[in-house]
């Protein structure tokens, strides 16, 4: 299907519609009216729709318990609820089957499960850990940590002036020594999509296994982790339009059965006694206390809303924001966009000449306009391409091409009030 037939079917206003916090305006003052919301920041947090604020009500309102260990009527219907929402996430992102689905509090707290079940079981001194120069924080330090204590060595796949990953590097990189390849499917500053199939395909090649980050790219296009075949995937709730606290681990179930408990508690245990304890089978073993129980049945009602809109037809409407708004900023003198490689996600970085980004964002908030500036949590990239911090306009399945307009009418009254 073309885009313009899957565009025409995609309704933008009447999705703006489920989302009520779009409606609202900013920096109204005494008589005066204030600015219309244009919500640029979905890479750092997805609004939430009405049909994932209301399952999170009603559930709290009628169905709410515990679960797991209840024989109570509430505990065994919030169990079933619970439980459906981890079939769904498994068919979600194509997993074989449930049991490979962990719930987590985040993707960084997804990425640390692995850096310390698997990463303290099985990398010893001197093993190596490839990772990616476009990482998220959450994809670094956990392997800096395990480097502290393990000894392990980190290596670094570089990417190109546009942002594309360095596969020639990577493939040299690749060695007897590898054990771990951890590297983002969608980098949260460039957008860039990475080859997540070549890149478990060459890693398979020697043994090594695989994790992916995939924050960014559950969000903006289908994921299928056997067709991948990734061993460990990982996402977080917040940014797919659900709540936040709760994360995913998927992990081949081969793999999450060799691995030891990430914490200890309740619910991860067969039987407990001061002689020795015993743990249950994955996931469980991996889900210890009193799970996020709303905010997994809120994960449920937003991957229903996303589906229902269709991930491609969202695809494809993020896919012409992203070229229409490369378009006009591209007409901004000085203004230098990092990260342009083929296939990117919605997500634009940009510097302005002669402006501090910090002034950049502060003075399109007075316009209504929400980005990001900073470093992203990616540091290391930052200094790969000699920008320190950027200005970032991040896209999501409500937004419009007016918003893209409202951005570049902003930036064009920073440039007049610095003379940029
Ligand atoms: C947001 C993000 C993370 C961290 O997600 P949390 O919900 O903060 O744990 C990790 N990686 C990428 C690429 C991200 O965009």
């Amino acid at each position: 299907m073309s885009d313009a037939i899957l565009n025409q079917a995609y309704d933008v206003q009447r999705v703006r519609e489920d989302f009520p916090i779009l409606a609202r305006s900013v920096h109204a003052r005494k008589g005066k009216p204030g600015k219309p919301l244009v919500y640029l920041d979905s890479g750092a947090s997805a609004q939430k729709p009405r049909q994932v604020i209301q399952a999170m009500t009603r559930f709290l309102e009628e169905d709410y318990s515990n679960i797991h260990r209840g024989v109570h009527f509430l505990s065994q219907t919030a169990t079933d609820q619970f439980e459906a929402v981890r079939t769904k996430v498994a068919r979600f992102l194509n997993a074989p089957n449930d049991r490979c689905i962990v719930f987590t509090r985040s993707s960084t707290e997804a990425i640390n499960l692995v850096a310390s079940s698997y990463g303290r079981t099985f990398l010893n001194e001197g093993d190596e850990v490839i990772l990616s120069i476009m990482e998220h924080h959450a994809n670094i330090v956990p392997w800096q940590l395990l480097q502290a204590e393990k000894k392990i060595v980190i290596k670094v796949v570089p990417c190109d002036e546009f942002g594309v990953l360095d596969m020639d590097a990577y493939r040299d990189l690749l060695s007897d020594r590898t054990k771990l390849v951890a590297i983002t499917h969608c980098s949260n500053v460039l957008g860039t999509v990475t080859p997540a199939k070549t890149i478990a395909r060459l890693a398979h090649e020697r043994g090594v296994p695989v994790l992916f980050d995939g924050s960014q790219a559950v969000v903006h296009g289908t994921v299928d982790v056997q067709d991948i075949d990734a061993d460990f995937y990982v996402f977080t709730a917040h940014k797919l339009y659900g709540p936040t606290g709760l994360g995913v681990l998927y992990g081949k179930y081969d793999l999450l059965k060799k691995m030891p408990p990430y914490q200890g508690g309740g619910d991860m245990i067969e039987s407990v006694s001061f002689e020795g304890t015993t743990f249950k089978a994955p996931p469980s073993r991996f889900e210890a206390g009193t799970p996020p129980i709303t905010e997994v049945i809120g994960l449920g009602a937003a991957i229903d809303y996303v589906e229902a809109l269709g991930r491609d037809a969202i695809a494809a409407h993020e896919h012409d924001l992203l070229q229409y708004a490369t378009q006009q900023l591209s007409q901004i003198d000085g203004l230098r966009i990092i990260g342009t490689a083929p296939g990117k996600g919605p997500i634009i970085s940009f510097a302005l000449e002669g402006v501090h980004p910090h002034d950049v964002g502060t003075i399109v908030d007075q316009y209504g306009v929400a980005v990001r500036v900073g470093r992203h949590c990616a540091e290391p990239l930052a200094e790969r391409f000699d920008v320190g911090p950027t200005v970032r306009a991040s896209f999501g399945l409500y937004n419009t091409r007016e918003e893209a307009d409202a951005l570049v009418q902003s930036l064009q009254a920073v440039k007049e009030f610095f003379g940029a």
